[in-house]
């Protein structure tokens, strides 16, 4: 993997996409600070140049986009590991967010691309609050903690154990796909038997209780209806 640090970008994500049919091999590009952070369909990811770790990956797979549906979630898994090889606990809210008590520790961002040559190219965005932006304390209307431990690591420390087990992960994931990781997800997430919904543009599409993730990365709800599979799309996940 070639690593990149830049001191400050628009988006890491956005830069690996616009270059990502000349890539050749695997890039880790690291942005000091992320003036344009990117969440799904269109929502914007908040950094602080001093509390903030953002950085993408991209990594090329042999299938179509299609094959990567679970990828958000393996991710969340890799995370999840080794944060907590890190001595920070934490727990993975479906699709694609990772909590620590409670609140959005880190969000992922995967955008895919096909290759020239064959396959697709995925750019894993990842942003990681070791201090929590000002801004979103304000909307929360209170302090949240962070991660102050991580924070006062080395970052290139850091960095280097993060990639070490995403690489490892993108590796098992091409190899086995979503089902190597389900488990570990199921382990980790963090509203199993909670009554949530599911809301599609401000409106409640499902409710039910959090029963996990299948092998293929959806969520299972049961609702008053039976059991059913939510695919991730542009859905939102609230707790009731
Ligand atoms: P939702 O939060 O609606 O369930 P989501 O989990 O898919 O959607 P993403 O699109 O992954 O959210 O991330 C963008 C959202 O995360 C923003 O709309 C904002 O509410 C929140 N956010 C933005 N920056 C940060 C940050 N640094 N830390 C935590 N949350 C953030």
């Amino acid at each position: 993997v070639a690593v990149e640090v830049v001191p400050e970008t628009g988006s890491t994500n956005a830069d690996l996409l616009a270059r990502a049919p000349t890539l050749t091999e695997p890039v880790l590009l690291v942005a000091g600070h992320q003036s344009a952070g990117r969440g799904r369909a269109g929502r914007s990811w908040l950094s602080s140049p001093e509390g903030s770790l953002t950085f993408s990956l991209a990594w090329k797979f042999d299938g179509g986009p299609q094959q990567l549906t679970g990828l958000p979630l393996a991710i969340g898994v890799a995370l999840g590991d080794a944060l907590a090889q890190l001595g920070v606990q934490v727990q993975l809210k479906w699709p694609n967010d990772v909590l620590k008590d409670g609140d959005k520790l880190a969000g992922i961002l995967i955008e895919t691309q096909g290759a020239p040559g064959g396959g697709t190219w995925a750019v894993i965005g990842i942003g990681l609050n070791l201090i929590m932006p000002d801004e979103l304390e304000a909307r929360l209307g209170r302090s949240a903690a962070g991660a102050p431990w991580l924070a006062r690591m080395e970052r290139d420390v850091l960095l280097a154990a993060l990639l070490d087990a995403l690489a490892d992960s993108l590796r098992l994931f091409a190899a086995q796909g979503f089902g190597a990781f389900c488990a570990r997800w199921n382990l980790r997430h963090a509203w199993q038997g909670q009554v949530v919904t599911i809301i599609d543009n401000g409106q409640v599409l499902h409710e039910g209780l959090a029963a996990g993730v299948d092998d293929t990365g959806r969520l299972l709800l049961d609702t008053a209806e039976g059991r059913i599979a939510v695919l991730a799309g542009d859905v939102s996940l609230r707790v009731k």
